[in-house]
């Protein structure tokens, strides 16, 4: 099979709808692209296109789209690394839970939330008091949606004050 334009590399850097990066992946100029979808039994073939990522410049927005793609649309070396390592790459974003990443994120920064992180981010707009319109960004979900997740942490909360073994029920309260 022959690749002459490759999904995280186009070969033509004058396209008007690729993302801005892809114009300086290193393996759009190179004579063998077939060689990032190499059989990966071929051991010198894919160790030769992990080489040409190990001094490309955009390896991190490379890395992103790829573990972006769904699994089956995800083929070949990108950013160095095989299908099977992005596949544990993916288990590990999944279970990441990392506040200050969440909290950047909520704070506009652009970034992918883990599923743990994703829940997160509803406590942390709750703690910070954050509106459904920032938190729907940070999730790309719609503010109803948001605002639905944060009245259902705002109930939860209640619910756990008024269920504390250790805190006074409001009938104590009015008998003391
Ligand atoms: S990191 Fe590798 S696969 Fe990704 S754009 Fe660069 S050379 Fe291509």
């Amino acid at each position: 099979m022959n690749h002459t334009h490759l999904q995280h590399a186009p070969a033509l850097p004058s396209s008007q709808d690729i993302d801005a990066w892809r114009l300086d992946a290193a393996c759009a100029y190179i004579g063998d692209p077939d060689v990032f979808f190499a059989d990966i039994q071929d051991v010198d073939r894919v160790r030769s296109a992990r080489m040409v990522c190990r001094t490309c410049p955009v390896n991190d927005p490379c890395l992103n789209d790829a573990l972006n793609l769904a699994k089956v649309d995800d083929l070949g070396i990108r950013a160095g690394t095989t299908t099977n390592q992005r596949k544990h790459l993916r288990l590990q974003r999944m279970w990441r839970c990392d506040q200050e990443h969440v909290d950047r994120v909520l704070g506009g920064i652009r970034g992918v939330l883990s599923a743990a992180e994703r829940d997160l981010a509803v406590v942390r707009a709750v703690d910070l008091g954050l509106s459904a319109e920032r938190l729907a960004s940070a999730l790309r979900v719609t503010p109803k949606y948001a605002r639905e997740k944060i009245s259902e942490e705002r109930k939860a909360r209640l619910h756990d004050a008024a269920t504390d073994p250790d805190q006074p029920c409001i009938s104590q309260l009015g008998a003391a």
